[in-house]
């Protein structure tokens, strides 16, 4: 009885440490790349103890919460409410695909009032495209009369200094993502002196043209030579092979190690990317179900050469710390 009691304890020390080490709690809400509904790209991010947080991208939201709420992702007795209208204070979109979006659109009648953090190309096209007075009402501060002025669009400037979310004690900074052609953000969340990446959907520098994923790596690097980033989250949404003229803005676990290894190149000293968390969302379903996408990404990730950074792949309600 004593002795399991003082191995408990040895067991419980150095766990505990660890845990009052962790900066953010994410509470992945949705992890699927479109196809099917209920677990379309969405993200609770907050501040490790801190009640209100926000929601990275929004594809899906009460079937996540409500998922999160059965796995013990959010304290007992939650209900979807109180994380809909007060653990999420704000939403960061990433880029106006339904499947990033179709949450917040839905939600919308029954949410508290936020602000939308985005880029302002994202922001015009939610006012445009969906609180139109015809995909939606005008939920928003912007666009078709009358505004019922639910949500607040807050535009972001490109790599500008952080800017505080709400009551969160977070701040976010917006780099732009190429995603084939159109305009995807990844947003670099700060709890003090340490960071999260969330990212939207992308496709790798080579095959979209860009120098967008440089830009980022760029801005990061620092960050992960100091110690500081805690997390990277980033899409992979098909398993290898995978033609490049196929991937539509999108990245394959060889495209992700390639960009990570581009990340590692700039950090300068591999040790520094070891044990790096990158957190995998948005896999493509099939239609006919079945886990063969999400077995073959985690398998394909874990072959092979690459950056020695650890995955994990996100799975809906599954609460996680970093
Ligand atoms: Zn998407």
């Amino acid at each position: 009885m004593r002795h399991s009691a003082v191995a408990a304890l040895a067991c419980a020390a150095p766990l505990s440490a660890d845990a009052a080490s962790r900066a953010f709690d994410v509470v992945p809400l949705g992890v699927e790349g479109g196809v099917v509904e209920g677990s379309t790209s969405a993200w609770f991010i907050a501040r490790r103890g801190q009640e209100q947080g926000l929601a990275c991208d929004a594809g899906t939201l009460v079937p996540g919460i409500r998922a999160a709420i059965a796995k013990g992702g959010f304290p007992t007795g939650t209900r979807p409410s109180d994380v809909l209208h007060r653990r999420i204070g704000a939403y960061l979109i990433t880029h106006p695909h339904l499947d990033h979006v179709a949450g917040l659109v839905m939600v919308s009648p029954d949410d508290s009032p936020k602000p939308i953090f985005a880029l302002p190309d994202v922001n015009a096209a939610l006012a445009a495209d969906y609180f139109n007075w015809s995909a939606w009402p005008n939920m928003g501060d912007r666009g078709r009369p009358p505004l019922l002025g639910r949500y607040h669009y807050q535009d972001l400037t490109p790599g500008a200094p952080p800017v505080p979310v709400e009551q969160s004690g977070l701040t976010v900074t917006a780099f732009p993502l190429s995603h084939s052609g159109a305009l995807s953000t990844a947003f670099l969340i700060r709890a003090g002196e340490e960071a999260l990446l969330c990212m939207g959907d992308t496709g790798p520098d080579a095959v979209e043209h860009s120098a967008r994923l440089t830009s980022l790596w760029q801005a990061v690097a620092p960050l992960v030579r100091a110690g500081h980033l805690r997390a990277i989250i980033i899409e992979t949404s098909y398993p290898d092979p995978r033609k490049d003229a196929e991937l539509f803005g999108h990245l394959t676990p060889s495209w992700l190690k390639r960009e990570l290894a581009r990340l590692g190149d700039l950090v300068g000293e591999p040790a520094k990317m070891a044990g790096l968390p990158v957190v995998i969302g948005h896999i493509k379903p099939s239609v006919d179900g079945g886990p063969q996408n999400v077995e073959a990404i985690k398998r394909q990730l874990s072959e092979g050469d690459g950056p020695p950074v650890r995955y994990i792949i996100a799975e809906q309600g599954r609460s996680l710390a970093f």
